[in-house]
């Protein structure tokens, strides 16, 4: 690249482009024609490396983490930055038009401006100017989301460290570095690198220490959300929102709100108390002008009370959330609500409605979303296909989510961060005057964490709030979170107990259930039914094996229905199954097999053959209160044998026995 102008000066050329070409070739066309000239630019001398009256005005007007909010005071200043401006302050004031552009998704142009000052600095030799336009460089990627380039570039910043001797490029190359490898995944190097740039926050400008310790105690606070680290996540953003609201300095105040509420959910399970603290973010939010967290918030307060089985408000706040993702036009994140408003929808029993619009959400979703994210979605849908009584599809779904979750275990990997935590958190308490009482706190919230670990899978388990801190986070390419693994684990463990085909629990479950010598189980008499179906084999005969699954699995859901949900309905062998009813007197027993003779006889089974005629034939035995529990085999036994008489006798019929009684047989016409 040449430059041949002496008297056209980059700052110039740099507000034209913040102007704004619609394309980014356009733009790139322009910039170098502006350059094509016959003298080449002087490089500022290596000298004087920096304006002490710019940076002075720079410091005033920053007030971001990473650009000045008022751009026309920036282009103002920008005018008085030219060749001759030392290249320390000339790299700043033009990383700042640069990082921008970046933010504004203008990539081309950022690069484009950041390509020429490079050159610039390159030729100066100033080691603090040459690693401020890398980090600009890594700040351009990370800002496009481009996290496997970002990383690149920030690993160049990282080799140019040892030559830097300005405190404050320092420290914006180390939050830098943290916030990348954070992004790719690796948080106890990102860890290491907050700690670094927390170390040299007293060494910058005194008026912007507060704001820089905010920014990283919320970066702080997320990397531990992201390790399931809750308590201490909650506990950070906690500090940093007490801080905040001391100093007056509120730039990040709502997301700390947003992440302290969502860590503090985690910690101790969702409540009325969790939800009111989303709201407060979304309000703070709506306040500050940071519609995202508004949108987030509604979202998570409605994920909330979804946990919390409050189904209408749930809905409630999703849709206001949804409204928000809407006015920002965020196409993305919205399919997260909506897949949640699908859930609800099914929950209340619109199970085709509700579905159909989870799996659109889910289509839109995947096409952006790490496999990890995925994996949870598809354990939803497995939940909303159950929800629905569609157990074939539960069980698709959950195959495809065992496979998807055991490919992502293997790039697990351990982490290591505990020791780099406390270290930060150490430090960061030395600016407090509270120093020794919150070291002590922070050992006993280590403990508590690792205490909480069950708990907090429980939550993590049944969550779809997950997703959305996944975006809060923007943690696109991030998988340490051992809650999702843990998710997948009681999928993994519920799923073994049951049967693939019905969904009914399975032989394991009963004997889990019968054999854990629950103390329930002896009081209250109980009943134990064994069904089969009548001349089964002859439908597998006729219309073939598959449609005979067809009955199995609408015979399955009919054996659910007709009891109580504390009931198990258990497949005990190809067409035969058993039913343990709990605390029943005889009445009851015998009102649940009449409906399990009529409605299994009653209503024809709909299959891919037509209408079929089914019956079944069972034994039951009642056990008193008094034999409870009872030798289970032997009951399974007698049963068999009632059901043997309940064949002969001409099939269609539960023969029973009550305590104390001779068999009867109940017929329902
Ligand atoms: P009965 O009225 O005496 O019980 O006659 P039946 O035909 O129902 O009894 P039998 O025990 O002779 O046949 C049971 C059939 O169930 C045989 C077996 O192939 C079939 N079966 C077992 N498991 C499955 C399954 O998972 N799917 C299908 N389609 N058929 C199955
Ligand atoms: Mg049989
Ligand atoms: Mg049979």
């Amino acid at each position: 690249m040449g430059y041949r102008s002496k008297t056209l000066t980059t700052p110039t050329v740099l507000i034209f482009a913040l102007l704004g070409c619609q394309s980014a070739a356009a733009e790139q066309e322009h910039f170098f024609a502006l350059f094509d000239d016959e003298t080449a630019i002087v490089a500022p001398t290596a000298t004087s490396q920096q304006d002490p009256a710019l940076e002075a005005r720079l410091d005033e007007l920053m007030d971001g983490d990473l650009v000045p909010s008022n751009r026309s005071a920036l282009n103002e200043l920008l005018r008085n930055v030219d060749v001759d401006t030392p290249v320390e302050t000339f790299v700043r004031a033009q990383g700042y038009q640069v990082l921008t552009l970046a933010l504004e998704q203008k990539l081309p142009a950022a690069l484009a401006i950041a390509n020429e000052v490079q050159s610039i600095a390159q030729k100066s030799g100033n080691p603090n100017a040459i690693a401020e336009v890398q980090i600009d460089f890594a700040e351009i990627y990370l800002a496009n989301a481009d996290y496997a380039q970002a990383l690149v570039e920030a690993e160049s910043v990282e080799a140019l460290l040892p030559d830097v001797t300005n405190p404050r490029v320092r420290y914006h190359a180390h939050h830098l570095i943290a916030r990348t490898l954070q992004q790719n995944g690796q948080i106890p190097k990102a860890l290491e690198h907050l700690l670094a740039a927390q170390t040299l926050i007293p060494q910058t400008e005194p008026s912007e220490q507060q704001r820089r310790r905010q920014f990283l105690n919320l970066h702080l606070a997320r990397m531990q959300a992201n390790l399931g680290r809750w308590e201490a996540s909650a506990q950070t953003a906690e500090n940093a929102i007490s801080d905040a609201l001391r100093s007056g300095n509120n730039n990040h105040l709502p997301e700390l709100y947003l992440v302290a509420a969502y860590s503090r959910q985690y910690a101790e399970g969702p409540s009325n108390e969790i939800v009111a603290a989303f709201l407060k973010a979304a309000e703070s939010g709506r306040l500050l002008d940071n519609p995202r967290v508004e949108m987030l918030a509604y979202n998570n307060a409605g994920a909330a009370k979804l946990l919390m089985s409050e189904l209408d408000e749930a809905k409630l706040y999703l849709q206001q959330g949804l409204a928000v993702a809407k006015e920002i036009g965020n196409v993305n994140e919205r399919s997260v609500t909506e897949f949640n408003l699908g859930y609800i929808k099914v929950l209340q029993g619109e199970h085709e409605q509700g579905l159909e619009e989870m799996l659109a959400a889910a289509e839109v979703f995947n096409s952006f979303a790490q496999k990890r994210e995925q994996a949870i979605l598809l354990t939803h849908i497995a939940r909303a296909y159950e929800v629905a009584g569609n157990y074939k599809k539960q069980a698709e779904v959950l195959q495809q989510q065992v496979e998807m979750t055991s490919e992502l275990a293997t790039e697990e990997r351990e982490q290591k961060i505990s020791e780099l935590e406390v270290r930060y958190q150490a430090a960061e308490k030395s600016y407090e005057i509270k120093l020794l009482e919150q070291q002590a706190d922070l050992q006993e919230q280590e403990l508590a964490v690792k205490q909480r670990q069950q708990q907090l899978f429980a939550v993590a388990a049944g969550s779809l709030i997950l997703l959305i801190l996944l975006f809060a986070f923007g943690y696109r390419k991030t998988r340490r979170l051992n809650a999702l693994l843990n998710d997948a684990n009681n999928e993994l463990h519920e799923q073994s107990l049951r049967d693939p085909l019905t969904g009914l629990y399975n032989r394991r479950a009963i004997y889990d259930r019968l054999l854990q010598d629950d103390k329930r189980l002896y009081t209250g008499d109980h009943a134990l039914f064994i069904i089969d179906i009548d001349h089964f084999k002859t439908i597998n005969d006729k219309h073939g094996h598959s449609v005979g699954d067809e009955v199995l699995i609408e015979f399955g859901r009919r054996l659910r229905q007709a009891v109580r949900k504390t009931d198990m309905a258990v497949r005990w062998g190809g067409e035969e199954f058993l039913i343990v009813l709990e605390h029943v007197n005889s009445e009851q027993v015998l009102q649940v097999a009449r409906k399990l003779l009529s409605d299994i006889s009653g209503k024809a089974f709909h299959t891919s053959v037509g209408r079929l005629h089914i019956t079944l034939s069972g034994g039951c035995n009642v056990i008193a209160s008094s034999r409870m529990p009872p030798n289970w085999e032997e009951t399974v036994k007698q049963a068999d044998a009632l059901l043997y008489q309940a064949k002969a006798e001409g099939r269609n019929r539960i023969r029973y026995q009550l305590p104390n009684n001779e068999p009867q047989t109940l017929v329902v016409r």
